[in-house]
């Protein structure tokens, strides 16, 4: 039976161990906390699923078979791990991001339609489309309760028979592991550790701050119907209220260099103003909404937002650099990973170690921080 050992129970690690183990691999899945703690990226209380990608076509295949995915995950776990809501996208010019979305996902039958600005106001209690000159509605987009989520699948792991090991793990010879005293060994080890990588490896990546706000918002706006929603030339996303914890809008700016370990997780002052002017704009009538939950968590974002998947040495793999885009991929992503490690394929090209050309066309946001 083939081996590996997984290093970091964040969605990409645990899904990666699930999937392995659940294809004939003996798997030991490390992590230096638990599944779900709040320090791991994949800890937000949620994180939006959109096919959209810009010009790209790469990533919208992987997210349409994510979904399907999170469906059946769902259905496994025996709760709603993904809610779909749908997403509007305010586009700001006819010809922009938005409009290099819409081809590619024509191209890949993936459903969408193009809205009048006005038919907003079909989806909010409130909306204000002013600057605006198209909707992109995809109607099979949403939001996936991202901690639950992440805990769910740990214990799918956990139920297929993946054995988890709790320390910080260390790169030892070749494919070994040390945890403390302990030295693990296996034929191969993926190193999926998050913003963690680059203190562990030599990886174009950069941990930013990043501040998530959640408002109270009337419960006209707490139904179940309405949808996430992205400003990609605001660099403003948002949601309706699917777990309780109230409409979420905030920014997805890059926010100063942060330490995921030690790291003060407490939100700035102007992130909630920032929020707040996004409403206004658009929601005016909940800007005054009081903020019912905050968290601050950290991106691990490489210059192009390319994902990183190498091998530095014979079975030793690094799988990070998700750049703020990587929750919703996370099972197909795993089935494309158990293949690299099968040997079936070679991981794109893209996702190497190489000098990486500064860009942002796969995030939701249009601008730099
Ligand atoms: C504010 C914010 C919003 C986002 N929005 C979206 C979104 O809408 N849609 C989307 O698809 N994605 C989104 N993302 C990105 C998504 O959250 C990440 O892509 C995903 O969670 C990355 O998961 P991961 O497993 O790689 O990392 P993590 O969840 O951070 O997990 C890494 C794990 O490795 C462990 N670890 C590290 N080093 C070691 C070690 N040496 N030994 C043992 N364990 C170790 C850590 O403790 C941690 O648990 C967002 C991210 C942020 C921060």
């Amino acid at each position: 039976m083939k081996s590996v050992i997984v290093v970091g129970a964040g969605i990409w690690g645990s899904s990666l161990a699930l999937r392995l183990a659940e294809t004939g691999w003996q798997v030991t899945l490390v992590e230096q906390h638990r599944p779900g703690h709040l320090r791991q990226a994949s800890a937000g209380d949620t994180r939006l699923l959109r096919c959209a990608h810009g010009v790209d076509d790469w990533y919208p295949r992987l997210a349409w078979a994510a979904r399907e995915e999170w469906r059946r995950l769902g259905e496994r776990a025996g709760e709603e791990l993904y809610h779909e809501a749908g997403m509007l996208w305010f586009a700001g010019t006819p010809d922009g991001w938005e409009h290099d979305s819409a081809k590619v996902l024509k191209n890949l039958d993936i459903p969408y339609e193009i809205l009048d600005p006005a038919d907003g106001a079909r989806f909010f209690p409130d909306f204000r489309p002013d600057g605006l000159s198209f909707l992109l509605w995809e109607p099979n987009a949403g939001v996936i309760r991202a901690r639950r989520a992440t805990q769910a699948i740990a214990g799918l792991a956990r139920a297929a028979g993946v054995r988890f090991v709790r320390g910080r793990a260390k790169p030892s010879e070749g494919t070994a592991v040390s945890v403390g005293v302990e030295e693990l060994r296996a034929d191969r080890v993926v190193w999926a550790c998050g913003a963690w990588l680059p203190g562990l490896f030599d990886v174009p990546m950069t941990v930013t701050k990043q501040d998530t706000l959640h408002f109270a918002v009337p419960v006209e706006w707490s139904t179940p119907g309405i949808p996430a929603w992205v400003d990609h030339g605001a660099s403003a996303y948002g949601h309706g209220d699917v777990e309780g914890s109230g409409m979420k809008a905030t920014s997805d700016l890059e926010g100063p260099v942060f330490d995921p370990e030690t790291g003060l997780r407490a939100v700035d002052a102007g992130s909630v103003e920032r929020a707040r002017d996004y409403l206004r704009l658009r929601f005016p009538a909940i800007a005054g909404a009081p903020v019912l939950l905050s968290q601050v968590c950290q991106y691990a974002l490489t210059p192009d937002a390319e994902w990183v998947i190498a091998e530095t040495a014979p079975g030793v793999w690094l799988m990070g650099g998700d750049s703020g885009h990587g929750f919703k991929h996370a099972p197909a992503l795993a089935a494309y990973m158990a293949g690299v490690l099968a040997g079936d394929h070679a991981p794109e090209p893209r996702f190497g170690l190489h000098e990486r050309v500064p860009a942002r066309g796969l995030r939701t946001s249009g601008r730099a921080g």
